[in-house]
């Protein structure tokens, strides 16, 4: 067996420790001799790993009892449609947009209410965070929405906008635990897994009590309310229970990792090392505002397109896979998810650096 080193966006590398868990439990999960895919979400054993999988989550993001945690389906773009038609009560929310992924939860919003664009970094290809300080937050608003991390542009919110006392909303989906938040700061943070802590599939939302009611558009699909999964504590439905599962072995990887104050400090420590030598670099530069800077997602480019091609090429026979810039930017890009070992990371550079040597 041989594995590689993945930098691939999302889905993305699982621990290893994790995977190989899984596949020792897939024939009989722990003596009942069916595996977690073949088991009745209601059952006993299920119903464990659901508790379990949810107690640690609460447990690594300190989450306060007036937070609910849902486990649901239909993947981040889902909830572009939830959040409004949960949250807009006055059909009014302000948005800044610092990426496609904000720009697509913004044009959703606009089909259920007024839907502000108060802010973006559009004008430099969202190279950077604006300053969120003092924005003009309309009186009406529900809510005001952010993408914490963009994934494709690699930047990162590293102070939370000033919400006026409105509801934050925020998309933490490439860098969901990868560092402690304070999640008394957000009235909704939420995510898909297949970055940062299992397979595709599912989000997870962190959804504070007084936001979820009966009180939603008159239109909501029942499966969209977040009511119906809040009062069914996540099992309204059959849910995606081998995601669950599988998450919920993440969980446990990280708290033996030592939580997410370690997490963070390791993963400053990895990205410390690309970002260093793309500052150093006569061919590789990165393309974000130094300090808006990812530890997730690190993009970087040659400048010249034939020359990407080639590094991306070559590195992948050299077991550096899933390098290819997102197709909107083009270049390269390095995902560092707190599963890739800081091994990897300096093989990259190593490979980066002979690359440079022999094509300057
Ligand atoms: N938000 C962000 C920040 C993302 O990176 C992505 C996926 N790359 C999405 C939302 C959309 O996620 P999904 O495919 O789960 O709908």
């Amino acid at each position: 067996m041989s594995r590689v080193y993945n930098f691939s966006a999302g889905p993305a590398v699982l621990p290893e420790e994790v995977l190989r868990e899984a596949s020792e439990e897939m024939l009989d999960y722990r003596g009942c001799g069916m595996s977690v895919m073949e088991m009745s979400h209601r059952s006993k054993m299920f119903e464990r790993i659901l508790e379990e999988a949810e107690a640690d989550f609460r447990e690594l993001l300190h989450i306060p009892n007036n937070y609910k945690v849902l486990f649901m389906q239909g993947g981040a773009s889902q909830q572009f449609a939830a959040i409004p038609m949960n949250l807009m009560k006055n059909k009014v929310a302000d948005y800044i947009v610092t990426g496609q992924w904000a720009k697509k939860a913004w044009q959703e919003a606009q089909k259920y209410g007024r839907a502000n664009k108060i802010a973006t970094s559009e004008d430099k290809m969202y190279s950077y965070i604006p300053d969120c300080s003092d924005l003009e937050i309309d009186e009406q608003a529900d809510y005001v929405y952010i993408c914490e991390n963009n994934t494709i542009y690699g930047t990162k919110f590293k102070t939370l906008p000033n919400t006026k006392g409105k509801p934050l909303v925020a998309d933490v989906s490439s860098c969901f635990l990868s560092e402690p938040v304070d999640i008394e700061k957000y009235g909704i943070m939420y995510g898909g897994v297949q970055k940062n802590i299992g397979p595709a599939g599912m989000v997870i939302s962190v959804i504070r009590e007084d936001l979820i009611s009966e009180d939603v558009m008159p239109e909501t699909p029942t499966m969209l309310k977040f009511k119906t999964h809040a009062d069914a504590n996540s099992l309204y439905n059959t849910p995606n229970t081998y995601c669950i599962y599988m998450c919920g072995k993440v969980f446990q990887w990280l708290k033996k990792q030592g939580g997410l104050e370690a997490m963070k400090a390791y993963n400053e420590k990895k990205a410390q090392v690309l970002y260093d030598f793309l500052d150093s670099s006569k061919m590789f530069q990165g393309t974000v505002r130094k300090e808006d800077r990812s530890l997730m997602n690190i993009p970087f480019v040659t400048g010249k397109k034939e020359l990407d091609d080639k590094f991306v090429k070559e590195a992948e026979a050299a077991g550096l896979y899933n390098l290819k810039g997102h197709r909107t930017v083009g270049g390269m890009r390095a995902s560092l998810y707190n599963a890739m070992p800081m091994e990897g990371v300096k093989e990259l550079v190593a490979f980066m650096k002979n690359f440079e040597e022999g094509n300057l």
